[in-house]
């Protein structure tokens, strides 16, 4: 397969880790007979200091034209005093929108070498938590009309929580398909007991049900959920929700699983083309010292392969290569523990290359 990778490699931490998950692209298409092309795109404080705007047209345009997106990550002291509508996380946000991204997926994921840096006691740990939440990123609560007003001499404040059918539809559709290429269960979580939204959710999910009759179908309340996810997180496989909900959950259940430099994302609008990039932000603190972790970026790519370009066996690759690394006791500094071996950035894409 041919495939144009539009390439975001921002500020801070952002062109360490993004070189790494080049690099095991690379190796994972000179494997497979693939040819990556990678087209470089300015986004955040780099395409402000170079062009005057965190994410020109031009840029957008490249990202839409091609087949998914890389991201590293955007931002850093140096552009914190612009006002808001210049600031690098602006860019950020009108490529989501720009890209029509509605639905962001974050893998909850422990890996077992890692369970000590897990809050969770060790008899959950040891069950598994391997779940993903699918999260409605551009509706909900969030996009309703905000509103504060005087009312009998005191401000009253609304926000408006609203959905429409077809925004329930398609990201119920993405969670169903997710479930099919993993465990085939679905969970979905709203507050169903007192929001009319979290009604037509449900009526919702309900017709959609029928169709993927190979997926289990269950729901739950987001309170009960909350609490489920640190009692017993080995229960889930795919959650469903909405954006309030989700930004809430998707937090909690990354928390869980220990370490913010391991988590990819992705998130989808229609069609195949989405946006992969780690959770974690610039880190500015250890920006160009080669101390990042790379794997949440490689895992991001991974991602792509699997939802994007529907090349599960290279996926595999990618994540067994990353297994074996951890098994080889091979850790960067935000995870080191006693008895492994310390490697810097470079050093562990290399090692994932050597694996696959
Ligand atoms: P951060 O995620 O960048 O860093 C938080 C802490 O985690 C830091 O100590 C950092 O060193 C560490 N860390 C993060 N990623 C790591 C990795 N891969 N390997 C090792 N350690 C890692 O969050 P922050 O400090 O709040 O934000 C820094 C900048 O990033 C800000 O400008 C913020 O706006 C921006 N940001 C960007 C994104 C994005 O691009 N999607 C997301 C969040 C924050």
């Amino acid at each position: 397969m041919n495939k144009t990778i539009a390439v975001i490699r921002g500020d801070g931490i952002g062109p360490e880790i993004v070189k790494e998950a080049v690099k095991v692209l690379d190796a994972v298409a000179a494997r497979h007979g693939h040819t990556f092309t990678y087209d470089e795109v300015d986004m955040g404080g780099v395409a402000i200091d170079k062009w005057g705007d965190p994410l020109p047209q031009a840029m957008l345009d490249k990202c839409l034209a091609s087949d998914s997106v890389l991201l590293g990550a955007v931002g850093g002291p140096k552009w914190e005093g612009l006002p808001g509508p210049q600031r690098p996380e602006k860019g950020l946000l009108r490529l989501r929108a720009g890209m029509g991204l509605y639905s962001n997926l974050r893998p909850a994921k422990l890996w077992p070498q890692l369970a000590d840096a897990s809050p969770l006691k060790p008899s959950i740990v040891e069950k598994g938590i391997d779940f993903m939440v699918v999260r409605e990123l551009i509706s909900g609560i969030y996009f309703g009309e905000h509103k504060t007003v005087e009312q009998d001499g005191e401000k009253v404040a609304t926000d408006v929580m609203f959905y429409a059918e077809h925004e329930i539809e398609r990201i119920g559709r993405i969670a169903f398909e997710t479930a099919r290429k993993r465990r085939r269960k679905v969970t979905c979580i709203d507050k169903a007991n007192v929001l009319d939204t979290s009604r037509l959710w449900r009526a919702v999910m309900h017709r959609l049900q029928p169709e993927y009759p190979d997926v289990a179908y269950s729901e739950m309340f987001v309170d009960n959920a909350a609490m489920q996810i640190v009692k017993d997180p080995s229960q889930f496989d795919v959650i469903v929700t909405g954006n309030m909900f989700g930004d809430i959950l998707s937090d909690e259940a990354s928390m869980i699983t220990g370490s913010i430099g391991m988590i990819p994302s992705s998130s989808l609008g229609d069609g195949t083309r989405g946006m992969y990039e780690p959770i974690h932000g610039s880190a500015p603190d250890i920006a160009g010292q080669d101390k990042a972790n790379p794997i949440g970026t490689i895992l991001s790519a991974a991602m792509m392969l699997r939802y994007s370009f529907d090349m599960a066996a290279e996926t595999d690759e990618i994540e067994a290569a990353v297994n074996k690394a951890l098994n080889d006791g091979l850790r960067t500094a935000d995870m080191m523990a006693e008895g492994c071996t310390l490697v810097g950035c470079a050093a562990m894409g290399d090692a994932i290359v050597a694996r696959l």
